[in-house]
């Protein structure tokens, strides 16, 4: 497998979302490329850090597919060479989740999330592209 379909998957498989199969050769790859597997490092540590947050109502499907967000637009800015300002964004977005997880958390709270947290989640989650937009206008 090549580095650039490594990079292209590390984050689904951070997130739980690649088959055995696949895992199986991406880790291959990362047990013998020192670059994809300190990319991996990352991500993982990135994942940690958000799920020891342990923010109420924040579950852990909504964490793996922000940081898969987060991490897509941070490949892209890499690619671009902004690998300073990628750290900013990436604090920038995990206190962004941390705040969201805490509205979300208040509106389970009071009932409002009847169906619980999945449908509040995926709405948060529509609002995420806004760091994109925020971003973009930036350049
Ligand atoms: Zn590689």
């Amino acid at each position: 497998m090549k580095c650039h379909k490594v990079k292209r998957l590390l984050s689904r498989m951070v997130a739980g979302e690649v088959s055995a199969e696949l895992q199986r050769a991406i880790t291959d790859h990362i047990n013998l490329c020192a670059n994809c597997r300190t990319d991996y490092e990352e991500l993982k540590q990135e994942q940690e850090l958000l799920l020891s947050a342990d923010v109420p109502g924040l579950s852990p499907y909504f964490v793996t597919r922000t940081i898969a967000r987060v991490q897509e637009l941070a490949r892209k800015k890499r690619e671009a060479g902004s690998w300073l300002r990628l750290h900013w964004l990436w604090r920038f977005a995990a206190g962004l989740v941390v705040a969201i997880g805490l509205a979300v958390g208040i509106v389970i709270g009071t009932g409002l999330g009847s169906n619980g947290g999945t449908s509040a989640d995926l709405a948060v989650l529509n609002t995420i592209p806004s760091i994109e937009e925020l971003f973009a206008g930036g350049e």
